[in-house]
């Protein structure tokens, strides 16, 4: 079979072209194949783009030669060479630069009516499909998909990485839509640190990306960033709290593990307005450890005193602490570190165990009283249906930080590297990646 594909063109002053844009012959191809296969398909694209652009250049140009003023022509000064990128092909067009016209005095002798348009030498779409790419795979892997599936030119990974720089940059500079109705409850943030690789010349081991997710009632949105290479990471939280509807008076909820600098970063944002809460998780988890260790201690057979000494105290802790009863639990505590204190210091055949146990409460305690603040009634808010934990940080830990970053893969990042991939892969995670956001307003 023999295909011979025809563009007709009607331009907005009605004029009609046609162009044959080529033709191919499907018959000696395999019987077992059917239809158009990717290469020709992308062929094809290629060369429909090709003829579109050319149309669109030569009818934009036509459009600008009479001056919208007086009705007089402006001359053609020169042609210039433009490359653009496409997602269907890189092309080289010629475009004309006119003359500007004498009843316009005082600006500049010429008029690029592409100026604007060929300023960043890619389309929109390609740079967002580009970034949005390489925030969900490696570089070199995002330059491979695009290469497989469209008629573009061919990728570099540096391309595929500096377009998301500028993509990350636009989502920075973007204003938040606007909110039109002020949430119910303030916004209640989730917040938590993943470490990933950091690039030698660093002089260290890893960088901090901060990620989370802020949350109302019936919408959320996912953040990351490195403190390092934000430009202000205050004003970009601010502007996701904004876009969630907060009325920047009542004070936002932030859950965290006990790292200060975590909260800090929105009490930045918000001028302090935060109410933090100790994520429940990290509080239960050394509390496991403290009763691990102490029960360990007290079932040993050669345990010199009654068990009711140790095991009183530590069977109420959780739920002392659960019950925000904060005073009683680290009473308790401080028993249980005076006792067995006493039995590694006078006890030889229980002295290990009970130094561990010691230490794992002093631990707890010290967490405790480092975070006195931020210790709530969480039965209460439990059953209220508030958060009490940050698992759906953690979640965005492994979205945002591991599933790009993470140690198990073997690239290693600059602070600035990290920070765009955080930011564009958030932005893509939660859809919000768009070639609106990405396009320079003309
Ligand atoms: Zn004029």
């Amino acid at each position: 079979m023999d295909v011979r594909i025809i563009v007709e063109t009607t331009s907005g002053t009605g004029e009609k072209r046609t162009e044959e844009l080529c033709s191919l012959s499907l018959t000696d191809q395999c019987h077992s194949e059917l239809g158009l296969n990717l290469e020709q398909g992308k062929a094809i694209l290629s060369q429909l783009q090709g003829s579109i652009l050319r149309h669109q250049i030569e009818e934009i140009s036509a459009a600008s030669r009479t001056c919208p003023c007086c009705g007089r022509s402006r001359f053609v000064h020169d042609y210039r060479t433009r490359v653009l990128d496409t997602l269907f092909g890189r092309f080289r067009l010629k475009v004309p630069r006119r003359r500007k016209c004498s009843c316009r005095k005082g600006q500049s002798e010429l008029l690029s009516p592409f100026a604007q348009v060929l300023r960043d030498r890619v389309t929109p779409e390609l740079r967002m499909l580009q970034a949005e790419l390489g925030a969900r795979h490696s570089f070199r892997e995002a330059a491979r998909i695009l290469e497989t599936f469209l008629p573009c030119a061919k990728q570099q990974n540096t391309t595929v990485r500096n377009r998301l720089g500028k993509v990350a940059k636009d989502i920075a500079n973007a204003q938040p839509p606007i909110c039109d109705t002020l949430s119910a409850n303030p916004p209640t943030v989730f917040i938590d640190g993943a470490h990933i690789r950091c690039r030698p010349e660093y002089q260290k081991r890893h960088l901090d990306v901060v990620v989370g997710k802020i949350e109302t009632h019936d919408m959320c949105r996912r953040f990351g960033l490195a403190p390092q290479a934000a430009p202000s990471p205050a004003a970009q939280l601010r502007r996701d709290l904004d876009a969630l509807g907060w009325d920047g008076q009542r004070p936002v909820t932030v859950i965290s593990d006990g790292e200060a600098a975590l909260p800090n970063l929105i009490r930045g944002a918000t001028n302090g307005k935060i109410k933090h809460i100790l994520d429940w998780w990290h509080i239960s988890m050394r509390v496991q450890h403290v009763e691990t260790a102490i029960k360990g201690l007290v079932q040993r057979k050669d345990f010199p005193a009654t068990t009711a000494i140790l095991m009183t105290p530590v069977e109420t802790l959780r739920w002392n602490l659960w019950h925000g009863k904060i005073q009683v639990a680290g009473t308790h505590l401080q028993w249980m570190m005076f006792d067995c204190a006493r039995l590694a210091k006078y006890r030889l055949a229980v002295r290990d165990q009970a130094q561990r146990a010691l230490a794992r409460c002093h631990d707890l305690h010290s967490y405790l009283a480092s975070n006195m603040g931020s210790l709530v009634n969480y039965g209460e808010r439990y059953r209220s249906g508030l958060p009490i934990s940050t698992s759906r940080a953690e979640g965005c830990v492994d979205d945002i930080g591991n599933a790009r970053m993470g140690k198990r893969r073997r690239m290693r990042w600059s602070p600035r590297g990290a920070h765009n991939v955080a930011v564009t892969r958030a932005a893509a995670l939660d859809g919000r990646l768009t070639v609106s956001n990405t396009t320079i307003a003309a």
